[in-house]
């Protein structure tokens, strides 16, 4: 995925300037700090009922959505005590479908954690077999795999490692991908893990349609983008009105660690969003460089031109009756 967005309507809302050391930076000893490196954070409150519609989704969800089957009773010990966090907001995620569309180094490392974190459905879509060159940054593969789906592939690496979460697969382009809007409308929350815009502005259209909450995530190079989009605030239309024209789809070059990154990224912004609990960037991009370890976070602005969001405004707005 993995394009290398340029933003067309944002405005800095923090930035760090680079910071030059003085002394070298590699450490010759392992760094042991003689006071804690950070306070403990006091628990924020959670989010309120009413932000995020995918809460909502999942607590009037029928029965049969309702997916958790962990049966470790430790599993997420270690997660429960989170400030902010706790058995309501891992019960939130229990009962969670995310949709992952795209499952290479970004999509495959959202997924993971999200697995991990207790979602109880994940659905994964990729088409195509398993290639050499992918083994570079797909962790949920393996080099005996090459030629088979690779769909089929990170489900059985998932069901592996977390079998208590419900994965279903489509070896589907989205395009061919009938039933596509009805898996967004069910989702908690999308997570955008495409490598083209057509794919990506796809996803878009039916996630503002649906209200279904969207993280999207891109890389290239050492290069990462994660916009959080849910119902009301600025889509990847609003940010990105047209793709770029140049762009391959698959002429990228990657590197595993900074797909991981942006995957986990999209994974915890959803898990937020999921589970009520921090702040979810939404309405902002984050813009990454590990060339040098700049990080960017900013607010973007809605375009009041966009098709995609003025078509949802019309749907929430009817119109009054004469
Ligand atoms: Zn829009």
């Amino acid at each position: 995925m993995d394009n290398d967005m340029i933003v067309t309507s944002c405005e800095p809302e923090q930035a760090f300037a680079p910071v030059v050391p003085t002394v070298p930076v590699v450490p010759t000893a392992p760094v042991v700090p003689t006071a804690p490196v950070a306070p403990a954070r006091p628990a924020r409150p959670a989010r309120p009922a009413d932000v995020g519609g995918a809460a909502a989704r999942a607590e009037n969800a029928p029965p049969q959505q309702r997916t958790a089957r962990h049966d470790l009773p430790g599993l997420f010990d270690r997660q429960l005590g989170i400030p902010g966090f706790g058995p309501q907001a891992q019960e939130r995620l229990s009962r969670a479908t995310v949709l992952v569309a795209g499952i290479g180094g970004l999509g495959g490392a959202a997924a993971t954690y999200l697995a991990a974190a207790g979602v109880g459905r994940l659905v994964l879509v990729h088409p195509g077999v398993l290639e050499e060159p992918d083994l570079n940054r797909q962790t949920l593969m393996r080099p005996e795999w090459i030629g088979r789906s690779r769909v089929a592939c990170a489900e059985q690496t998932l069901r592996a490692h977390h079998p208590g979460v419900e994965i279903v697969g489509y070896d589907r382009e989205l395009a061919d991908l009938p039933e596509l809007g009805q898996l967004v409308a069910a989702a908690d929350v999308v997570v955008d893990a495409r490598h083209n815009f057509p794919d990506r502005y796809r996803l878009n259209d039916l996630c503002v349609a649906t209200g279904t909450p969207a993280v999207i995530a891109a890389m290239n190079a050492t290069e990462g983008n994660v916009l959080v989009v849910e119902p009301g605030t600025p889509c990847l239309r609003c940010v990105f009105s047209e793709g770029d024209p140049t762009w391959e789809p698959l002429g990228f070059t990657v590197l595993g660690a900074v797909s991981g990154l942006a995957g986990c990224l999209a994974a915890m912004e959803s898990i937020k969003i999921i589970a009520r609990f921090g702040e979810p960037a939404s309405g902002r991009l984050l813009q990454y460089d590990l060339w040098d370890m700049d990080f960017r976070s900013m607010r973007v602005r809605s375009d009041p031109t966009c098709p995609s969001c003025a078509r949802a405004r019309a749907r929430r707005q009817p119109e009054e009756p004469r």
